[in-house]
């Protein structure tokens, strides 16, 4: 027999964390996944971030880490349970839904709130897959101290704020940054595009991509091409840093709720509630356009006063 809860909360991402807050003092008892490996690990992205330097309330930053955790700590003393462990898939043809966790287990709620977040988008290359964690990354906070890594050159990929982040971030082990961008233009925010031009030890290579990672045991190099000439280049550097947007984490859902042409699930304006009624969505797994700890936080707050509205209006918190 699947067991029967109010309201599950998938992901634990300040979305996930934040509608646990708000639903555990609501006196509805959540049962949260945090996940344990599908798509990064539980935490969501802060927990591989330094700093924290734009979550208010913190005048002198917070590191990631330790913001994620303090959630965490909140949502469980207001009573939020919490399952470490992936979900697996959602059926969602109606009330109650069907949660499934990794191990097999069925859970049933009425009100379920998808905060599954989003996966850093990798190169699609055999000469990725070969080298990843031999010099290749898609995390600088996580392994740009490695020794691997400390006084050579290394290269970002990618042109948005992560990009200038991870380069700025690698800056104190490297001798030297490139970012490599496939346009003569960066798509950072202003301050951020400063940041990296100013920088001394940063280098933008403009309209280059990556055609192949050159490296046996260990990435020795990239090779480049040029989106204008087509000029090939190779690019010597022991380490390379993917920072190219990231893919929403909807695929548990296996299409049945509406989402977008690349996978974010759509939600209606000033909402979080989704094509499913019962069925909420919050943080980046709905947001392609601020993907923010604290716009991911707001939405877990709104799911969690929707989805507590909704059980209520249809007699499922009796
Ligand atoms: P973005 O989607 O903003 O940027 C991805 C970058 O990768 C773009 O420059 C894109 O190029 C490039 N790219 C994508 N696919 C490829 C590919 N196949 N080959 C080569 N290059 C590729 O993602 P970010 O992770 O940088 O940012 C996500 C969101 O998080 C944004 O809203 C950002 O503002 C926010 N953010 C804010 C931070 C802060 O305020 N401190 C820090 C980090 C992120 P192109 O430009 O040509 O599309």
């Amino acid at each position: 027999m699947p067991e029967k809860e109010k309201i599950i909360i998938i992901g634990s991402g300040p979305a996930g964390l934040t509608a646990a807050i708000y639903a555990s003092r609501a006196d509805i008892g959540p049962l949260l996944f945090e996940g344990f490996q599908t798509g990064g690990m539980p935490g969501g992205q802060l927990m591989t971030t330094g700093k924290v330097e734009n979550f208010p309330g913190f005048p002198d930053g917070v590191d990631g880490q330790e913001l994620m955790m303090n959630m965490r700590r909140q949502a469980e003393n207001h009573g939020c349970r919490i399952v470490t462990e992936d979900v697996s898939e959602v059926k969602c043809d109606g009330c109650p839904f069907t949660v499934v966790s990794s191990s097999g287990t069925e859970y049933e709620s009425c009100g379920v709130i998808i905060a599954t977040g989003a996966t850093a988008r990798r190169l699609p290359y055999e000469s990725e897959k070969k080298l990843w964690g031999k010099g290749i990354s898609a995390c600088a906070v996580c392994d740009g101290g490695l020794p691997i890594f400390r006084n050579k050159e290394l290269a970002v990929i990618g042109g948005g704020d992560s990009a200038v982040e991870e380069a700025a971030h690698l800056t104190r082990f490297g001798s030297k940054v490139y970012m490599i961008h496939r346009r003569d233009e960066l798509r950072a925010s202003k301050v951020m595009q400063e940041r990296a031009m100013k920088h001394p030890k940063i280098e933008i290579l403009w309209n280059k991509v990556v055609e192949e990672f050159l490296g046996d045991e260990a990435l020795r190099g990239l090779k480049l091409k040029d989106t204008k000439t087509g000029e090939l280049s190779e690019l010597p550097v022991a380490g390379a840093f993917e920072a190219i947007g990231h893919i929403p984490n909807s695929e548990i859902l296996h299409g049945c709720v509406q989402t977008d042409g690349s996978g974010y699930i759509i939600t209606r304006p000033d909402s979080t509630a989704t094509s499913v009624e019962g069925l909420f969505a919050a943080g980046d797994v709905q947001d392609s356009k601020y993907r923010q700890a604290v716009s991911a936080a707001g939405s877990g707050c709104m799911a969690a006063i929707e989805a507590e509205r909704w059980l209520q209006d249809k007699g499922h918190l009796a």
